[in-house]
């Protein structure tokens, strides 16, 4: 970012975004890292389910393979994917995840142990569904030493291709670091077949990269966290050609749903590429993670990931939009550092908020807390350099324009549609981002002191509210 700023042009490598040159794929990169895509094979076809026996067969010689799905995920393709692969001289250990609340499993850390404990002696996982089994399946395989892959059964989210499991371990979702899969099949004929609600919970997932994009971006200016365009060029096109089709996928059509897969597979690669979830979650994951990790507590199940982050997303874009029409000059940076709670207090607060995972929050807000004269110096920074910033937040979409994608998909806009209430918006905005050390649109506001004062504009401009 600095070079960028001072004039220099730096010369940034393009990562190929079609199938065959984009696996194992790998290059270095004036931003200091090399990118890397560890993933050796995507198939992505009507009919690729056929292909799973040679990407298993290319990935290991071994002869066992632990299959992870859960009832539903098994009679789609978990037995097609079983078959195939004992005819070819396979021994095949099947593992299903029983359901939990709500008639499905949940990626819990005690369901990772399951997995991990009943496929002990495999040499190689494939895991076949979609966002939970993928995140059992992923972590038990990195946690075991051995490969996965994983064959998709509905477009709902951009996890296939991550290097990082989102699972629940303490009572905190956490984003775990592991593997990318060896192999991805993601079979056309499959996916279109997926509920609706899941296609359009892929859609809400995708529309949040914008936004995230640019809260990795925000971080970078105002907290020098690393920052490259590189993972964020390699979703932008898809993304955009996925919204474009929003109609389309509600209605599931083929062409529209293998456009959809595309983006997340992509969007997928571009965190294993950056090295961090960071360019495809911000503020807005904060805010469906905080809803999924209160949700117990509440006697509520948790809901679809895609859905919520989709409606958090026009919530945090549209407080993009607030921010941007304040005015630098009336930051009083005397007032706002003489009113920042002490360390010691702001721990305390945030410990006592969030009940049983309130340590835990207070020890991820002080992976992000400065000092109060670097905090003086943020501010002046942001006085100073106001329209740079936003120059450089060139990513951002209008929240009206997220709206109307997630609109004409039929995907959730309200969060009554997802079975939540006003309050826990205004929760989720004020209080999600004290569940991660992670600096995004959110802090940004808390930081310049409109956190609270712009919940209600942005929730009634957003059209985020329930309407009762
Ligand atoms: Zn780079
Ligand atoms: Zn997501």
């Amino acid at each position: 970012m600095k070079n960028e700023k001072s004039g220099n042009t730096l010369h940034y490598p393009t990562v190929p975004t079609d199938w065959d040159n984009l696996a194992g794929f790998s290059t270095s990169c004036p931003c200091g890292r090399v990118h890397s895509i560890d993933t050796r094979q995507f198939s992505v076809r009507a009919g690729a389910i056929q292909d799973v026996h040679q990407c298993v067969a290319g990935r290991f010689r071994g002869k066992s393979v632990g299959m992870v799905a859960d009832e539903r995920t098994y009679s789609i393709a978990g037995k097609s994917v079983s078959e195939l692969l004992l005819s070819v001289g396979y021994d095949v250990i099947r593992c299903i995840v029983p359901d939990g609340a709500g008639g499905r499993p949940h990626a819990t850390f005690d369901a990772v142990l399951d997995v991990e404990r009943r496929l002990h002696t495999a040499e190689f996982i494939v895991a076949v569904g979609s966002g939970t089994v993928n995140d059992l399946g992923k972590l038990a395989s990195y946690r075991l030493g051995i490969p996965y892959a994983i064959v998709a059964t509905a477009p709902s989210m951009n996890g296939y291709t991550s290097a990082v499991a989102a699972i629940m371990k303490d009572g905190l979702k956490k984003t775990i670091p592991c593997h990318q899969p060896a192999a991805v099949v993601a079979d056309l004929d499959v996916l279109c077949k997926a509920p609706l609600p899941l296609i359009q919970a892929g859609l809400g997932d995708l529309e949040s990269k914008p936004v995230s994009t640019a809260d990795f971006m925000l971080s970078a200016m105002l907290r020098g966290t690393y920052f490259c365009p590189v993972p964020g060029q390699v979703v932008a096109e898809a993304e955009a050609l996925a919204a474009a089709c929003a109609l389309e996928l509600s209605e599931g059509k083929p062409e529209a749903v293998k456009v959809l897969t595309e983006a997340l597979l992509l969007s997928g690669c571009s965190m294993k590429l950056a090295g961090s979830s960071s360019p495809a979650s911000g503020g807005e994951h904060l805010i469906s993670h905080y809803w999924d990790m209160t949700a117990a507590a509440e006697n509520r199940i948790e809901g679809s990931h895609g859905a919520q982050v989709g409606v958090a997303t026009i919530a945090t874009a549209s407080l993009y939009e607030f921010l941007r029409k304040l005015s630098p000059d009336a930051l009083h940076v005397d007032n706002l550092v003489a009113a920042r709670p002490s360390a010691a207090n702001e721990s305390a607060a945030v410990a006592a908020r969030h009940g049983t995972f309130g340590d835990l929050a207070a020890a991820e807000m002080q992976k992000k807390r400065i000092s109060d004269q670097a905090y003086r110096q943020e501010l002046q920074y942001v006085i100073s350099y106001w329209d740079v910033i936003w120059e450089t937040l060139s990513t951002l979409k209008p929240a009206a324009a997220i709206r109307n994608v997630l609109q004409q998909a039929g995907c959730p806009v309200t969060v009554d549609a997802l079975g939540l209430t006003d309050a826990h918006l205004r929760r989720g905005f004020l209080y999600a981002r004290e569940i991660r050390g992670r600096f995004t649109v959110l802090d940004f506001a808390a930081d310049l002191g409109v956190l609270e004062t712009a919940a209600s504009r942005v929730f009634a401009e957003s059209g985020c509210l329930s309407g009762r």
